[in-house]
């Protein structure tokens, strides 16, 4: 039995879908104005997993994920790089799919794009109007908070509370400070669509309430997004279908990830410390980006530090070695048919507790980092296994060590990681160690006061791509060649 803790009711519950057997899931996308960071691949590779989880257990998944791909942020990108509206959202766009690729993250069954959807969207807006939920006034039409009685019951707000903290300010075409925008009226900008309440372009909320109901109907399983979406976006999110259809719960069980969070504060585009998807790609190696991730339970924010990606390196390491071991095992000759009396029962049973603990850990609120730690532990039993004092490779405990590798595959497989450990020995990794060795060869010279052979390892380092920054938080460096990103 799973249980999932639903932001809805705070509680943990057993999860029980609306069709059987099958699953339904929406998760808010990312606006395409500029290159994925962790942040968004945190919430994809989060996501990713608790689907791939959900079809282990045997249920039909379909995953419907958004992109936002017109905003005020998006005119102002646009303008910035030069491109059209369209052409930004389309290379953002783009680059995400990579990125996710990179990451070893299943696409979605459907990407779907707020401008793609601006017919449904504007149906949305006129039955809302229709049924007194919405007004319009000088080409803006809002949806009116105090007309839906469940407003605020997703973030656990009452909306008098809320009226009061309300930092707002009031906008004196709005009937109360936390109606929010379904239309706004656009005046000069290239890109509008024409509308019962004349040009304009859709608020932010609406989309995903149209694209969520188009393609998983007006009750589904899951919605997806981080912690920071819950309010208002998700509350919104909720205020709009609900109305639309009579129906509810729009969604049965809302899930939340957590931020990436960097000194405590939370890392995004707006704060401008964020590491973009390619540049840790550029430096760490996909699983290791995936393994780190994991090891934190979906809904708890990461405090992100680089020492700690470095760390998940060498824990990550201890894995693969494990599963290199029990590989290079199996493509030796048989010793002998004979059993030497060594107990192999013992091992089986091992076996099958090991998949049945990672199997309670993930149906518990799908918790990677129990699950993670399970699969140290049957990595540590396949060692002691085969550095028995009787282990002899023969039928039977061949056998056995399929099993093993077998599962090992199974559990890592669920996580979404490929420990690629047959790369040969020019990879990243080694890259890494070799950059951090003549960076550490540099700290050397700067600490005998020998700045020239500093600043000559830095340029030479700068010739051959690979760029060196001096930073309060120590030294970071970055690979500027093309390549690296796959062009
Ligand atoms: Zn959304």
């Amino acid at each position: 039995m799973i249980k999932v803790y639903n932001t809805l009711t705070g509680n943990k519950e057993e999860f029980n879908t609306v069709h059987e057997g099958k699953v339904n899931i929406y998760v808010c996308g990312l606006t395409v104005q500029n290159y994925s960071h962790l942040g968004h691949i945190r919430s994809a590779i989060n996501y990713d997993v608790i689907r791939r989880y959900l079809e282990y257990k045997g249920y039909d998944v379909t995953y419907i994920q958004n992109f936002t791909d017109i905003n005020e942020k998006i005119i102002k990108r646009a303008d910035e790089e030069g491109l059209s509206p369209d052409e930004l959202a389309e290379k953002y766009r783009r680059a995400y799919l990579e990125d996710i690729r990179a990451m070893n993250i299943k696409k979605a069954d459907i990407y779907c794009s707020a401008t793609d959807h601006i017919k449904g969207i504007q149906e949305m807006v006129q039955t809302l109007i229709d049924k007194g939920f919405a007004y319009h006034t000088d080409g803006n039409v809002y949806f009116s908070v105090e007309k839906f009685n469940d407003y605020g019951k997703l973030s656990g707000r009452k909306l008098d509370e809320m009226e009061a903290g309300s930092r707002v300010a009031v906008s004196k075409d709005k009937k109360h400070p936390l109606d929010f925008a379904l239309w706004k009226k656009v005046e000069d900008e290239e890109i509008s669509w024409d509308s019962p309440w004349g040009k304009g372009w859709p608020g932010w909320h609406i989309e995903c309430s149209v694209m969520s109901m188009k393609y998983l109907g007006n009750k589904f399983d899951i919605h997806g997004g981080g912690t920071d979406l819950i309010f208002p976006h998700h509350e919104n999110e909720i205020a709009q279908a609900e109305a639309y259809s009579g129906e509810k719960p729009f969604v049965k069980y809302w899930l939340h990830n957590g931020t990436i969070d960097i000194k405590g504060e939370k890392m995004s585009k707006s704060l401008g410390n964020f590491f973009t998807t390619r540049e840790l790609l550029a430096k760490f190696k996909p699983d290791v980006i995936r393994y780190y991730v994991l090891t934190k339970h979906y809904h708890s924010p990461i405090d992100f530090n680089l020492e700690d990606l470095k760390k998940a390196r060498v824990s990550l390491g201890r894995l693969i070695n494990t599963r290199r071991n029990l590989y290079n095992l199996l493509q030796k000759d048989t010793d002998n048919n004979s059993n030497n009396g060594f107990s192999y029962e013992k091992f089986v049973e091992v076996l099958k507790k090991k998949r049945r603990t990672f199997e309670e850990a993930m149906d518990d609120d799908f918790n990677s980092a129990r699950a993670i730690g399970v699969i140290h532990e049957l990595a540590t039993e396949i060692n002691k296994f085969i550095n028995g004092s009787n282990f002899q490779l023969n039928e039977t405990s061949r056998l056995l060590l399929k099993e093993a590798d077998n599962l090992f595959t199974k559990l890592i497989t669920i996580l979404g990681l490929k420990f690629d450990y047959a790369d040969n020995k020019a990879d990243t990794e080694l890259l890494n160690e070799l950059i951090e060795y003549i960076l550490n060869a540099r700290k050397q010279a700067r600490e005998k006061k020998d700045y020239d052979a500093a600043d000559k390892i830095r340029d030479d380092l700068q010739k051959m791509g690979i760029e060196v920054n001096d930073t309060p938080h120590g030294v970071e460096w970055t690979i500027k060649k093309e390549e690296i990103y796959g062009g």
